[in-house]
């Protein structure tokens, strides 16, 4: 414990000598290649292809179980649901909360699919592990570096997602934070960032899959729903991202997207989520990776 000068009468503060490691836990000096094991055998590697397909917000039994079954038919090897929702406005739609976990976790059971969903905050962790497999941050906490700590400390995977204002070297740093407190198991998320371009609702940055795969070790997946904002845009997107070299991909879909209650916009009905599917299955006879899907 040190004495800080600044209020001589009461303000004492501890300073924590953190040991550097000599290269980045994140960099590919440290380590070659990073696999991230879950359930049913599905792994998002360097080496396989795992699409991540799902709603927005999971809002009813009905909703997320009907989406579990065609994202799965179509070949989907995880499913994704938002329970707690980083809405831009209070006033929204802000997730079902722990009955949107339950229902979430009924339906990867059932359809024997991994689950990913949000933690928004710290105090939800231990409640969100209990039921995910895959916890994501949102690229709203993307340099929230308390969270990234604590979820330092599980050991389930952690998807990271690319703040819209946060560069390259920044996100990986904010990566580090997980890394550095033991939880080996993180995936980084491309997911659009904010530029002068109004036609999208963010731009895709397609350079960050080869320079993020370059640079790190850690699986690199892209979300082109997040980045474009519009459904019609998602498939070639996605294409994009696969010749650009990423390991997965992150698709929102919905039964009937004009009535979900988030991010409807976005989102592809079965119809156009299966031809995607089909196509992404047609061009990794050429990327020559192991399709996840059980
Ligand atoms: C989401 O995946 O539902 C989401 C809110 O994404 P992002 O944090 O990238 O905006
Ligand atoms: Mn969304």
């Amino acid at each position: 414990m040190a004495t800080c000068n600044a209020n001589p009468v009461s303000l004492s503060c501890n300073i924590t000598n953190v040991a550097t490691p000599s290269s980045p836990l994140y960099s590919k000096t440290y380590r070659d290649a990073s696999v991230i094991h879950l359930p049913y055998n599905i792994s998002i590697s360097e080496n396989t292809l795992a699409v991540i397909a799902g709603p927005c917000s999971i809002e009813s039994e009905e909703q997320i179980m009907a989406t579990a079954e065609f994202v799965k038919k179509s070949g989907a090897a995880i499913l994704r649901g938002g329970a707690f929702k980083p809405r831009t406005s209070p006033y929204s739609f802000q997730g079902m909360g722990i009955a949107g976990l339950q229902l979430l976790r009924k339906a990867g059971d059932y359809y024997r699919m991994p689950i990913i969903t949000e933690v928004l905050d710290s105090e939800d962790i231990t409640i969100v592990a209990d039921y995910a497999d895959i916890l994501q941050v949102g690229a709203r906490n993307c340099q929230n570096f308390s969270l990234l700590r604590k979820l330092g400390k599980i050991r389930k995977p952690v998807l990271l997602k690319r703040g819209m204002m946060v560069t390259i070297k920044e996100f990986l740093m904010a990566a580090e934070y997980i890394l550095a407190e033991g939880n080996e198991n993180v995936i980084l998320c491309e997911r659009g960032i904010r530029t002068f371009e109004t036609e999208t609702r963010n731009t895709l940055d397609i350079s960050a899959v080869p320079v993020l795969k370059q640079k790190t070790h850690l699986p690199v997946i892209v979300d082109p729903s997040h980045a474009a904002g519009n459904w019609k845009l998602i498939h070639p997107l996605a294409l994009a991202a696969l010749a650009a070299g990423a390991d997965g991909l992150m698709i929102e879909c919905h039964i009937k997207p004009e009535s979900a209650l988030c991010d409807g916009e976005q989102s592809l009905r079965p119809d156009k989520f299966a031809l995607l599917m089909n196509d992404i299955h047609k061009m990794n006879t050429l990327l020559n990776k192991k399709l996840e899907c059980i």
